[in-house]
């Protein structure tokens, strides 16, 4: 049995970058960026209005103004500011030579013909800077970041039309269980709803990768056999759900053998969730995670989502808070680091949800965060601080 770090690290070390393609713009949401992009543009591009009003010399606030032009936004002024005058300016218009300031329409009024005065006590320049938020030239977005839709329009403004994205990782998955069912179908005496596959497709999506949902296989080894060599055949990464503990019935880790896979690891100190399988063949990975759908899910958060953001060039990096707790916790036993559902009180104290083990998939829907407990720690008092993950 390894520890979790162990784990996670044989995981990350294995997991190669598989290459990228240059796509639409308005496709490359939540994909990972695989080059840093960079602005050929200076935001603003030119001295701005940033109100509507008459742009003028500061000089000159205290004087009744003569207005010799009017410029929109898009439009070039045609006349440069001398004393004594001024133009009428709309936000986001090019300022005229000669002048540094804009007054606020708000802040004027008419005296004449063409004629205005300017009624405010002071004001700011109400100019946005060439350049004073980028400079052309300037890294935009970074390398290996999940581009969010925040970043659109840093793409747009930047005429990054066609960025190059990492490749997704096509990842099937198959739930083993001759008790399941799908979850259109009412089960039977002594049957369950498959709950796992669609809680991992969920969560593949979640990262954007390409799920690819293969069915239940049956519990026994030649169908178990057929279905992990056809899945590793199709697809960059396998995760199967079940048959991987010490039942009669749980063939996955003989059969990734049969199937050249070179398996890893095959037990974590984690709870839930130890009976964790994960092996390589030449061209794919695998996961076998335990059937209990906590476990599924948690394992699925803790090991496989930050492997296939590494296939993607991605550094994933949990959000990770220090919280203290609301109440005292304890455990009997601490040879494995355990994920503790836990709901985060107003007051930002973390306390534990009623939980009554991996099969309790309720729970963490309930629940806003996962505890992390550590290796030898079996009690945590009220107000210490702990590590929690929202969820
Ligand atoms: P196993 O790991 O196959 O021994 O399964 C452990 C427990 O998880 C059993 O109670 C199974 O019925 C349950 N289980 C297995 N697969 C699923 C699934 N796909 N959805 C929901 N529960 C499952
Ligand atoms: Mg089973």
């Amino acid at each position: 049995m390894i520890s979790f770090e162990k784990a996670l690290e044989t995981i990350l070390t294995s997991a190669r970058y598989m290459g990228d393609e240059r796509i639409d713009f308005m496709d490359s949401q939540n994909r990972v960026l695989a080059e840093d992009v960079y602005s050929d543009v200076d935001m603003p591009p030119f001295d701005k209005a940033a109100m509507d009003g008459f742009a003028c010399r500061k000089e000159d606030l205290d004087n009744e103004l003569e207005v010799i032009e009017t410029v929109a936004a898009g439009q070039i002024p045609q006349k440069s500011i001398e004393a004594g005058q001024c133009v009428r300016i709309m936000t986001g218009a090019m300022i005229p030579e000669g002048a540094d300031t804009v007054i606020m329409v708000e802040q004027t009024e008419m005296t004449g013909e063409e004629r205005v005065r300017f009624t405010g006590s002071r004001t700011t320049a109400n100019i946005a800077y060439r350049a004073e938020d980028v400079t052309a030239g300037d890294v935009m977005w970074k390398k290996g970041e999940p581009i969010l839709a925040s970043h659109i329009a840093i793409f747009a403004a930047v005429g990054c039309t066609e960025p190059l994205v990492a490749k997704q990782p096509r990842v099937a998955v198959l739930s083993t269980g001759d008790e399941l069912v799908e979850p259109y179908e009412k089960p039977g005496p002594g049957k369950i709803r498959n709950s796992n596959a669609w809680q991992l497709m969920a969560q593949i999506r979640n990262v954007n990768c390409i799920a690819n949902y293969m069915g239940i296989v049956p519990d026994t080894e030649e169908e178990t056999d057929l279905a992990i060599s056809k899945a590793l055949e199709e697809n960059d990464v396998v995760i199967l759900t079940g048959g991987v503990s010490m039942g009669d019935f749980d063939f996955v880790p003989k059969v990734m053998k049969k199937n050249n896979v070179d398996i890893r690891f095959q037990k974590v100190a984690v709870k839930p969730g130890r009976p964790t399988v994960f092996g390589v063949t030449e061209k794919s990975y695998i996961f076998g995670l335990p059937g209990n759908p906590v476990s599924s899910y948690i394992n699925f958060e803790v090991f496989v989502k930050p492997m296939l953001y590494k296939l993607m060039g991605h550094d994933y990096r949990p959000v990770e808070l220090t919280l203290p707790m609301a109440a005292d916790y304890k455990r009997k036993k601490a040879d494995r680091l355990e994920w503790v559902p836990v709901d985060i009180t107003p007051a930002g104290e973390v306390l534990p949800v009623s939980y009554h083990g991996s099969a309790h998939i309720h729970a963490v829907c309930l629940s806003k965060a996962l505890m992390k407990v550590p290796v030898d720690m079996f009690t945590f008092d009220k107000g210490e601080t702990v590590h929690v993950r929202p969820l």
